[in-house]
């Protein structure tokens, strides 16, 4: 498979601390790869190094099979980012500042206009960029940062600091976009959306990547096993207990762990155990992260 970007043994020390230690990656062209990570684990540092804003104090980085650095203006062209605090024209409308950004790189017009339409940004154009609610100047840092189609998209944290409704829409934006061949780079400590957006996720922590894989692989791996709710069965607590090793007692029914969903509800029926309206839950990218890094993830 053909790499977009590639880090081999990326260190980056600034100030004499060493941010990201011996770091690898590799981002499939075409994927949604996303990098998951708590506050300060060094997100935008790994971005700002493999567009080539910073300069790697050790190792190699690969961007469309070129170096990042020095700044190459060609590649330049090839890439979209939209930074953590997108900073704006303020004293231009929404349309007028997409049309700012196109014009350095020479994109037509029209196609303005269809990417406004495609991020739901066409009754907001005229609106001056400060007068622009929290979840249109995130559209519009994304407008700004893929309206001249660039190859890869670096999306550092494009949901944060927006309410849940803002947030679920932008998400669902991201995701039916015809993105079409363009590869995607995106950060967020939000890990239910990485799990709903990206094809691969990444754990970063504390300056190295720890795990790569698919978020339902990396669940599988981790075997978190399934948890079936029972919130019938709380009087049959003993006899539950009886069947199965691995047995809590929650405010909504008993909580039972098991590998293998199908035999549990098979055991459970046998014994005459009440299982209506029982809720079947595998883990999340959530507890894998727990898992890998021994910590709750941190905002
Ligand atoms: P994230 O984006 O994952 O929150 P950052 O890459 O912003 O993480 O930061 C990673 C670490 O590097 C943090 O400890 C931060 O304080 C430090 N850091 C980042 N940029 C600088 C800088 N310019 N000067 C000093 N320390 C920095
Ligand atoms: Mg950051």
């Amino acid at each position: 498979m053909a790499t977009a970007v590639c880090a081999r043994e990326l260190t980056v020390t600034i100030g004499g601390k060493r941010i990201l230690k011996d770091l690898n990656l590799d981002v499939e062209k075409g994927a949604f790869h996303g990098i998951i990570g708590s506050n300060g684990a060094g997100k935008t540092t790994l971005f700002d190094t493999l567009v080539g804003f910073r300069k790697a104090t050790s190792g190699t980085v690969r961007l469309l099979d070129s170096n990042p650095w020095p700044r190459n203006p060609q590649l330049l062209r090839r890439i979209g980012i939209q930074h953590q605090s997108p900073a704006f024209f303020t004293k231009m409308t929404l349309v007028e500042h997409v049309r700012a950004v196109a014009s350095i790189f020479d994109v037509p017009s029209a196609y303005v206009d269809e990417v406004l339409e495609a991020l739901n940004l066409t009754a907001a154009a005229h609106t001056r960029c400060t007068k622009l609610s929290g979840g249109e100047r995130q559209r519009l840092a994304l407008a700004s940062a893929l309206v001249h189609r660039p190859e890869v998209l670096f999306l550092d944290e494009p949901t944060a600091g927006l309410d849940p409704a803002a947030r679920k829409s932008l998400v669902e934006l991201l995701r039916d976009t015809e993105f079409g061949t363009m590869t995607v780079l995106y950060t967020t400590h939000y890990l239910e959306e990485a799990e709903r957006l990206c094809d691969v996720v990444s754990i970063l922590d504390q300056g190295r990547v720890l795990v790569t894989d698919s978020p339902r692989s990396l669940i599988t791996k981790a075997h978190l096993g399934t948890t079936v709710l029972l919130p019938g069965a709380l009087h049959q607590e003993q006899q539950v207990r009886g069947l199965f090793s691995g047995v809590e007692k929650g405010a909504d029914g008993l909580l039972v762990r098991t590998d293998d969903a199908a035999s549990a509800f098979a055991l459970l029926t046998h014994n005459g155990i009440e299982t209506a309206g029982a809720v079947v839950s595998q883990g999340t990218l959530e507890d894998v992260f727990f898992s890998v890094t021994g910590r709750e993830i941190s905002r």
